[in-house]
Formats: C-alpha cells, sequence, structure tokens
C-alpha cells in the first residue's frame, strides 16, 4: 500500500538522551537505548474519515519517531491498514457502496490528513488484504503445532494451549471478557474452547468478499493480521534459534490507542509468542481516547470530529497539532472550542515571533523541551515552557534578541512537527 509523502528532516545538534517511555501492560519505565528501534503501529480500518481520536495518536507516535530520529536512532516503522473488517463492510452495505471503493476514498482521505498534519510516513504502509498469505503462512505454523481448531469452517486459535495465554491477562477473566464482547470479539459463542479464543480464518459468508486458503474461501481475522504484518516486515524469521536473542523481544514497540490495550495487542503478542517462541515488543504504548465538551466521542454518539472537516472550515493543521499534543499523550483528553481557540492563539504569537529575524536566546528552552520530552513524552512541560519563553521573548529589549530566529523554527519543525 502507498504510504503518503516523506518529510525533509532538519539536522539537529542539540544533545538527546534516550527516550524513557511507560509501557502500557508492566507500566515499567524503559529507556531506549538500542540504535536501531522497531515500531509498529496500528491503522485504522477505511470506513470513515480521520478523526480527532485516530490523529492524537498517530501525532503521539509521531512525536516518538521523531524524537528518536533527531537522538541518532535508526527507526524501522510499519503502520497497517485493516482494509478488510467487520465495520468496513457492513459500511458499505449500509450506504450502498462497493466496500473496495469506499476504502479507497476514506484511505486517501487519510493520507491527505496525515500530510496536512506533517505526520512522518511509515517505511512499509501495509493493507490486511495484501497481508493475506503472510497470515495464511502463520496459520500452517500454529496448526502444525496443534494450536488450532475449527468452528463451522472458522480457524481458531486455542489460547489454552499456549502456556501463560489466559494467566497473564492485563485485566480479569470476567472483564476480559465482557472487553472482547465489546470490541468485536465473539466470546459466546457455542463451541469454542475458550470464550477469549480469537479467530484466525472466517470462513465465507454469503455476499462478503472472500480469498482461496488451505482452510477454505474466507478472509483473516484481525488481530492475526498485525501480528503476521510486523512480524514479517520487523522481525523477520531470524535469530530465533540464536539462544542470546531469544531473550530479546522480537519488536522494540507496540503503538495504537488504548482502546487497543485489550484485546488486540494483548492477543497480537500472544500471537507473536506463539509463532516465534521470543515475547514480542520490549514496549507497548497507548494512546489516550479523546472526547468532546466533556462526553466520549464515539460514532454511535455521533459526535466524532473529523480532521478533514476542520480543515475544510479553515482551522490550520499546525493549530489542530499543538491542541491534540499539549496534553500528555495517554491521559484521555477532551477537545472543545476553547482548546482550538488556545492553541491558535499559540500559533498566532509564534508567527509573530518568528517573523522577526532575531529571538531572545532558545537554549534553555530547548533543553528544556529534550527533557521533557524524554522523559515519557511530557508535552504538558514542553508547551509550558514554549508560552514561558514567548512571554519572555515578546517583553525583551531589541537588544537581548540575539539569536537568529531559523535555530528554533528548524528545532520545533523537526521535533515536534511544528512550522510556523
Ligand atoms: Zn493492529
Amino acid at each position: 500500500m502507498r504510504a503518503w509523502p516523506t518529510l525533509d528532516l532538519p539536522t539537529l545538534t542539540d544533545v538527546f538522551p534516550d527516550l524513557e517511555l511507560q509501557s502500557s501492560y508492566s507500566n515499567k519505565t524503559i529507556t531506549l537505548s538500542q540504535s536501531k528501534c522497531s515500531m509498529y503501529v496500528c491503522g485504522i480500518t477505511p470506513y470513515d474519515a480521520t478523526h480527532l481520536g485516530h490523529a492524537a495518536t498517530y501525532l503521539t507516535f509521531d512525536l516518538i519517531h521523531r524524537y528518536l530520529l533527531a537522538s541518532g536512532k535508526k527507526v524501522h516503522f510499519v503502520e497497517n491498514i485493516t482494509d478488510i473488517d467487520d465495520p468496513l463492510l457492513e459500511r458499505a452495505e449500509r450506504d450502498h457502496l462497493d466496500w473496495v471503493e469506499l476504502a479507497e476514498k476514506e484511505i486517501e482521505l487519510f493520507r491527505s490528513d496525515m500530510t496536512a498534519l506533517r505526520v512522518l510516513p511509515p517505511q512499509f504502509y501495509i493493507g490486511a488484504v495484501e497481508s493475506i498469505p503472510d497470515v495464511i503462512s502463520a496459520i500452517e505454523i500454529y496448526q502444525s503445532r496443534n494450536l488450532t481448531y475449527v468452528l463451522d469452517g472458522d480457524v481458531y486459535l486455542s489460547l489454552k494451549r499456549i502456556p501463560g495465554a489466559l494467566e497473564n491477562l492485563p485485566v480479569s477473566y470476567s472483564e476480559a471478557i465482557e472487553i472482547f464482547r465489546q470490541r468485536g470479539g465473539d466470546p459466546d459463542r457455542p463451541g469454542k474452547e475458550d470464550p477469549l479464543d480469537t479467530v484466525l480464518w472466517l470462513s465465507k459468508k454469503p455476499g462478503e468478499p472472500f480469498w482461496s486458503s488451505p482452510y477454505g474461501d474466507g478472509r483473516p481475522g484481525w488481530h492475526i493480521e498485525c501480528t503476521a504484518i510486523s512480524l514479517k516486515y520487523l522481525a523477520p524469521m531470524k535469530g530465533d534459534e540464536d539462544s542470546q536473542l531469544r531473550s530479546i523481544p522480537l519488536i522494540t514497540l507496540q503503538g495504537g490507542g488504548s482502546d487497543l490495550l485489550f484485546p488486540h495487542h494483548y492477543m497480537s503478542s500472544v500471537q507473536a509468542r506463539a509463532l516465534r517462541g521470543r515475547e514480542f515488543s520490549t514496549l507497548y504504548v497507548h494512546a489516550g481516547m479523546i472526547g468532546l465538551d466533556g462526553e466520549k466521542m464515539s460514532k454511535s454518539k455521533g459526535n466524532l470530529v473529523f480532521v478533514s472537516k476542520l480543515l475544510s472550515d479553515g482551522v490550520d493543521p499546525m493549530t489542530i497539532r499543538i491542541a491534540l499534543l499539549r496534553d500528555k499523550y495517554s491521559h484521555d483528553r477532551m477537545w472543545s472550542n476553547d482548546l482550538l481557540l488556545s492553541a491558535e492563539s499559540l500559533r498566532a504569537r509564534m508567527i509573530e515571533a518568528l517573523a522577526q529575524t532575531h529571538v531572545v536566546s532558545t537554549d534553555t528552552l530547548r533543553k528544556e523541551i529534550i527533557s521533557a520530552l524524554s522523559q515519557g513524552l511530557n508535552t504538558e512541560k514542553v508547551f509550558h515552557a514554549l508560552e514561558d519563553w514567548l512571554q519572555h521573548n515578546i517583553q525583551a529589549k531589541a537588544d537581548e534578541r540575539v539569536e537568529s530566529s531559523g535555530v528554533i523554527a528548524r528545532f520545533l519543525d523537526g521535533l515536534l512537527g511544528l512550522t510556523f
């Protein structure tokens, strides 16, 4: 799948300590000291436009991506797009559209939203449809290890047969079943070995698209898609037999919105471990949800705010970027008109400051921003520091403005993706 255009990043000469981030399941702080990092971020299901919750998630991982690059690391970044799944087929049927055309239209809109928001593209942007051969190969391995069973043509992975899979759930077993039910799982289906078993291959249903496989015509399950794509592009089969490498997880970071914590990311990691005998990821990072004016934003409530709508209303993409980045990424946050206005005010003051050839020194500001980002991506501190510096710059006498404004402009462009 084609991604969106890449951006030229300015070279920054500041000193960057290794990034520290808290891992979602263990709550441990992990320092990314390795020189090569592999990052897998779960993408959208293209049945609707990019809403602010999506944007906040992809901006979070863009910030991580930019920090790792600025600190001299090599980053392998892969993102998927679930271009075949129930919500896409349901929306296409509801709106009397061809599912392929609907997906293509929404994928193109997503690309233009990501481009406008200056999100760096992944090296590999992979669709579920193009990953079907990799899903089939993975299922063959599970089958050869007797980890699967078939229910009316649908192939399931048996969690009971994978050591630790049901013992290390991030929530209690009963909560897991409830969340699984809410998020597209089928815990109540009669005949399952365990209610939490995940479907690897769904048999062909009347009127639905299908692909041929050794298990009959059908389509892949959701969780296995991400396992197959991440391992193929970030951790190809090598080193599994090497006893030193076996203790190192297959990838550095798996990320997405906090609604993917369970079951999606948990199941991806169980599946990866069952395939390769190694832990899946060093770090799991989840971005909080975005609400609207005190309420949860959701498609069922009909209160989703779309990036493309804000842009067509004339909101500058950098205003959206500031508004979504200025609070801690892991917290659930609210979108409001006040937030938008305050971000717009900061953007306007930055434009005014950077329109001058010289500004007051940014040495301390840049150090503060780097330090705040390095310690768990503390963007609240970043924007406080920026506000303080702006205030100082406005009040300063002309002869105190001794630094070329290009220094901070390049820094904010490279590290925060902000251009003014
Ligand atoms: Zn995923």
